[in-house]
């Protein structure tokens, strides 16, 4: 009987379905076509490429451009009980040799390797040697100089198909836009295969937008929800992730930065922690990210706005790989949108392309300031239409309402024309709410007619307001005259009451917080983390065990599968195979383990009476059967009766476990159940009752089902 891409799956991954699309890429790869997939990050490309690896002989040659993704990644497979190797320049030559040795002999399924690599000395000559099925091309996007990713050292992937005309090549990528995708099939010269797009949306990951200010407090109060689990703060500019690690430490956070000015070991260093679970939080420019396949980083906060949508979708995209709930917030204010103007303006490069990236900034800027659901910009962006909102936004928890803010524009506005436009926000917002300070007394701005004319408005709502005129364009800023206001054309029709003007209603924060916490719990996706104290015992005896053989925690087990765990209490090889990540092998390296951990958790825990784990009570059974009690004083110290013990064993002999079975029964007694059964044509599955009658209730059905057993084990 063949083994379908359904059993590798389960046995393999310990997943128990496709995820859209896995499916019939895989018939394709099976079918020796060439196919390009597009799949957001976290979307599952790798078992596209794996699981015909594992079906096919012969060897698969993935070709990946960073190292450190390749070491995780075959750690990974090797966890899963696939023998997988990587060649690159962090190996020895003495390694090396060995991976080589090890490909030729056929006992690798799957080899990666970076292109340098590949192109270098002989290896062409060896992969004719090596039975090549099949070459994975991940991070296809770096091929084509119209990705953002572009390596020339990519390039030289084109010869691959004349070289070897027969063998199918998977490209893939999590570069939407149409212009790289052709060029990645040209490139590579497969212009025929079949492409396949999945969709970007990545439903686990939350979307919000927070305001601008007082940034430091609000993310405090964000990583206090998030407690023990891993998370990004990106931030614009090297000195910006110092400064917000150097805060965050004050306040006893595990905050580290990272930037490309570090040294590389320090970088090395802080990356390797963080993975391992050792740093919670990491703030660090986009430097930060590349390479790393953590797949329990569970938020991603921007302290400054991207520079456009595909940078922030990736950047939020690390979050939540395992598929399990992760939330993502993004700060945002007009100064951001300032600062990355000037950005632009300041750069080297051509009008055109300046052109090009003022063009993408307002896209984010859309984004940013939308009042409909965040994730339908997000995905018309890369061109999917969205039926519904999607509930996990926070537009979607509370839905905006716009009003009528003529009045309120007229005010910010005349006051900007009385003091001949030469304020920025934060006396403006003095002037507007009358207050006395030092600086207003002294330009005499209290005299103004405008003085205190928005009192009724709090100074967190009139800076909210101010912005949404602004990013309406309603007026303007001047960023080289200290960000004063300035009047245009619009503003004039506004004041001469020419012009309305709708800006959307201002929810104090703690009053937004409070609206999302409460509709969180139906709104969320059921991949919900659940941190309960069984998954913190189990969380710290993954970190454990990732520690004593040096790979990051998520490789032994991801969040997902270790809440899951934990939800379901396995005390079994076939409860714990249910669960979803836990295949053959993981179940072989860690199963024990963690059944013993669940155990003793619940002996903890239970009560009399109450009922803890399921299968709890075969446990017990087991521990004083290897204590080496016989089945009648396990009955009496369990006050159950020995049938019941006998059962016990019968299904934990079932499960896998070491039991004697033959050793519970006097030979005469099965010779003579054995023999009754033959005469009746009765096996194990079936009812017994007769066998009892036959046999004139010599023997309980606790040793007729165990002699029944026993035979069918021999036969
Ligand atoms: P990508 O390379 O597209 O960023 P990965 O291949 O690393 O994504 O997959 C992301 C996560 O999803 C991994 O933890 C992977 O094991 C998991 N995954 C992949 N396919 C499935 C599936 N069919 N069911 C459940 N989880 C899956
Ligand atoms: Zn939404």
């Amino acid at each position: 009987m063949s083994i379908t891409k359904e059993d590798v799956l389960k046995k393999y991954f310990g997943y128990d379905s496709f995820r859209p699309q896995q499916s019939e890429i895989i018939d394709t790869v099976m079918h020796n076509q060439d196919c390009l997939v597009l799949m957001p990050t976290g979307g599952g490309k790798s078992v596209c490429f794996q699981i015909p690896a594992i079906l096919r002989p012969g060897l698969t040659v993935v070709i990946s451009p960073l190292i450190a993704l390749m070491k995780d990644q075959v750690e990974a497979l090797r966890g899963n009980g696939v023998n997988a190797a990587f060649l690159n320049s962090s190996l020895s030559s003495a390694e090396q040799d060995q991976v080589m040795w090890q490909a030729k002999i056929g006992e690798l399924k799957l080899l990666y390797i970076a292109p340098e690599r590949l192109f270098s000395g002989n290896t062409f000559d060896f992969l004719r040697e090596w039975n090549v099925n099949l070459f994975a091309i991940d991070e296809s996007h770096c091929i084509s100089s119209w990705g953002h990713d572009f390596r020339p050292e990519y390039r030289q992937l084109s010869s691959l198909k004349q070289r070897f005309p027969n063998v199918p090549v998977i490209a893939l990528t999590a570069t939407a836009d149409r212009v790289t995708r052709r060029d990645i099939l040209k490139q590579l010269g497969i212009e025929h295969a079949e492409t396949f797009v999945a969709s970007f949306d990545r439903p686990n990951l939350s979307l919000s937008v927070l305001p601008g200010r007082k940034r430091i407090p609000q993310i405090q109060s964000f990583i206090k929800k998030h407690e023990n689990q891993a998370g990004i703060i990106y931030c614009l500019s090297r000195k910006g992730t110092e400064t917000v690690a150097a805060s965050l430490q004050k306040a006893g956070f595990k905050a580290e930065f990272y930037h490309a000015g570090l040294p590389s070991e320090k970088r090395s260093k802080v990356q390797e922690q963080f993975l391992k679970d050792d740093i919670q939080i990491i703030v660090a420019t986009i430097a930060f990210g590349m390479g790393i396949d953590k797949s329990n980083v569970r938020w991603v906060i921007h302290y400054n706005l991207p520079s456009n949508v595909e940078s922030f979708y990736q950047e939020i995209g690390r979050a939540g790989r395992d598929g399990s709930a992760s939330d993502t917030a993004l700060f945002y204010s007009y100064m951001d949108i300032i600062t990355r103007q000037d950005m632009i303006n300041n750069s080297e490069q051509s009008e055109e392309q300046k052109e090009l990236l003022h063009a993408k900034l307002n896209r984010m800027k859309q984004y940013a300031e939308a009042d409909i659901c965040r994730r339908r910009i997000l995905l018309s962006y890369f061109n999917e239409a969205v039926e519904q909102d999607c509930g996990n936004c926070d537009v979607c928890q509370n839905p905006r309402t716009r009003f009528d803010a003529t009045i309120i524009a007229q005010k910010a506005l005349s006051a900007i024309v009385r003091t001949d436009q030469k304020i920025a926000m934060g006396m403006l917002i003095d002037i507007l709410r009358g207050s006395r300070n030092r600086a207003i007394l002294q330009h005499g701005y209290d005299r103004l007619p405008t003085f205190g004319v928005g009192h009724d408005l709090r100074g967190e709502e009139w800076a909210e307001y101010l912005s949404q005129l602004l990013n309406s364009g309603a007026m303007d800023i001047a960023y080289d005259e200290a960000h004063s206001f300035k009047l245009n054309p619009f503003s004039r029709q506004i004041l001469k009451g020419e012009r309305k003007v709708e800006l959307v209603k201002f929810i104090p924060l703690a009053e937004r917080k409070a609206r999302e916490e409460e509709l969180a719990p139906k709104e969320k996706p059921k991949q919900e983390i659940i941190r309960d104290a069984l998954f913190e015992k189990l969380r710290t005896l993954r970190k454990q065990i990732a520690d004593s053989l040096g790979v990051p925690p998520y490789v032994v087990f991801s969040d997902a599968t270790l809440s899951e765990m934990a939800q379901k209490k396995p005390v079994s090889e076939a409860q714990m195979k249910t669960v979803s990540g836990i295949g053959a092998e993981k179940f072989r390296r860690y199963g024990e383990t963690f059944i013993n951990e669940i155990v003793a958790f619940a002996r903890e825990n239970t009560q009399p009476g109450t009922r803890v784990v399921k299968g709890l009570t075969y446990i017990e059974t087991l521990d004083l059967y290897k204590a080496g009690y016989s089945v009648k004083v396990i009955g009496e110290k369990r006050d159950l009766n020995p049938m019941t013990i006998l059962s016990h064993l019968i299904k934990l002999k079932e499960d896998g476990h070491q039991i004697d079975l033959k050793a519970l029964i006097d030979d005469k007694s099965y010779q003579t159940i054995i023999k009754a059964a033959q005469e009746m044509s009765i096996r194990k599955a079936d009812p017994i009752k007769p066998l009892f009658e036959l046999l004139n209730e010599v023997y309980d059905y606790g040793q007729i089902k165990l002699a029944l057993t026993i035979m069918e084990e021999e036969m």
